[in-house]
């Protein structure tokens, strides 16, 4: 028997400089999903990376006075560095620039497309916006202001290559409204849908490699052209796994031919690029279209619109020194909600943690392991029936139900509600008090629901998680009852 294969991935940010709380939040979501299937049994391959070869760096890097390569390398590396201190379990990071992986895969997508005559040169003058390496059409903009950057685009006229999205309109439209492409959440589909029934223009996918300082993937059989950013980053998703390299193709062959799941994750910003572009040039180059979009949208910090440039409160590895990785990533699992966008703060972290962790679980834990000890010298018999073991046993299908709609506040929402009824069960059945009836029964299913609980917790938190299936460990002996939350200093 072969087990069904799921395939996550996380946009790739530009390196344009150091990596913000919103990036953090993309990275701690694909990793909850990509831990939850792995529990379930699934193969899973979690793919994240930097989208190196972008004009906006460049830019950045001359306004810094650096040579490009050192500048891009150096905040690259602060993205990566963010894996260890977030617990993310990344199976494969790319780098478009480096990686020697990606340029032979783009070079190959783009003679596919080619071969289906899906491009043609032309002269082109549009509204650019160099934040978004966007072209915009005027009625897009808000009062003459890109919608992301708020500043005015500049007219730019050029010869491009251009790719024939209008061609696959209906095919869009069969497989959005079909689901074959889940878009997640419902508002994010009707905004992709209502784009795509206006209907589509062909769009532009290269650059002169003159204004581009030469950085960039160059047009097969056109050198003075550079792929177009946009069109050489999403096909990051197939050349990590070998797409048209000299290699052998065996991993896209497991993990993007045959994945059950190829889900993307990312921000509500390039819901366009992957729900139209992307999709297009895969049906162009005769590709497998991705499963699911699940977009997130974006957080703010005491209040501010966050920026790579941010100030302390949005730097996620200094959060996480000041605070550990479970009090980041509960914040980022337990209030972000599926729609709308969040404010960051402090103290919102912090009074989080001490509720739900250090109070909730951490003394639901430490109290039932600590009775145990008292009463049973840390011997628990089987849990009796009743509504704690139901809900226990409940848990890890609600998880799944609300995992499945990327919807991880919901997730995490149940497993809260199972803490809250055992320690209000401790309260009602009172097992500290000598001679009562039925208290060996009660602490076995309070034990029970701790496990199950510990172990739907582990996605979410993989280092409390380990901490707590320590203490709780299995069968019929459990551990001495340790802190597993301490509270956190206010800050
Ligand atoms: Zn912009």
């Amino acid at each position: 028997m072969t087990t069904s294969r799921y395939y996550v991935t996380t946009s790739i940010p530009y390196v344009n400089g150091a990596p913000h709380l919103g990036h953090a939040l993309e990275l701690v979501q694909a990793d909850v999903l990509a831990r939850h299937r792995r529990r379930r049994g699934q193969q899973v391959r979690f793919l994240t990376g930097t989208d190196d070869n972008a004009l906006k760096n460049v830019t950045a890097a001359r306004a810094a006075r650096v040579p490009t390569r050192s500048f891009v390398d150096a905040n690259a590396a602060g993205f990566v560095a963010l894996h260890e201190p977030l617990a993310l379990s990344v199976d494969d990071v790319i780098r478009t620039s480096t990686d020697p992986r990606h340029a032979p895969g783009v070079r190959r997508f783009w003679e596919r497309c080619a071969a289906r005559g899906d491009f043609y040169r032309r002269a082109y003058t549009g509204l650019y916006c160099a934040g978004c390496e966007q072209f915009y059409a005027a009625a897009e903009l808000a009062g003459g202001r890109c919608p992301e950057h708020g500043v005015a685009p500049e007219e730019v006229s050029e010869e491009n290559w251009f790719f024939r999205l209008s061609r696959y309109q209906d095919e869009l439209l069969r497989v959005l409204e079909s689901g074959a492409v889940r878009v997640e959440p419902a508002a994010k589909r009707a905004e992709v849908l209502a784009f795509v029934r206006a209907g589509l223009r062909d769009v532009s996918v290269s650059r002169p490699a003159e204004r581009a300082d030469g950085w960039g993937i160059p047009v097969p059989g056109d050198p003075g052209q550079v792929v177009y950013v946009w069109w050489d980053a999403l096909a990051n998703y197939v050349t990590s796994l070998g797409y048209g390299g000299a290699g052998d193709d065996a991993a896209y062959r497991d993990w993007w031919a045959g994945s059950a799941d190829r889900v993307h994750v990312i921000g509500k910003g390039i819901v366009r690029f992957h729900a139209v572009y992307w999709l297009a040039q895969l049906l162009s180059a005769g590709l497998p279209l991705p499963t699911a979009i699940l977009v997130h949208d974006y957080l703010t910090a005491d209040g501010a619109k966050l920026a790579k440039s941010g100030g302390p409160t949005a730097d996620p590895s200094a959060l996480v020194r000041r605070y550990g990785t479970d009090a980041l990533r509960w914040w980022f699992v337990r209030e972000v909600p599926r729609t709308g966008d969040t404010d960051f703060t402090e103290q919102r972290l912090v009074a989080r943690h001490d509720l739900e962790l250090a109070n909730g679980l951490g003394n639901l834990v430490q109290r039932t392991l600590t009775l145990v000890h008292r009463r049973d010298d840390g011997v628990v018999g089987p849990p009796g029936r009743g509504a704690l073991t139901d809900a226990a046993d409940a848990l890890p299908a609600a998880v799944d139900r609300a995992l499945d709609g990327f919807d991880l506040r919901a997730a995490t929402a149940a497993l809260v509600a199972v803490v809250d009824l055992a320690n209000r069960t401790i309260e009602a059945e009172r097992p500290w008090e000598p001679g009562r009836a039925g208290t060996d029964a009660v602490l076995a299913t309070l034990v029970h629901a701790c496990r199950v609980i510990a172990a739907e917790l582990e996605p979410f938190l993989p280092g409390g998680a380990t901490r707590l299936r320590a203490q709780l460990a299995e069968g019929e002996r459990v551990g001495r009852p340790q802190p597993s939350f301490l509270r956190l200093r206010p800050p």
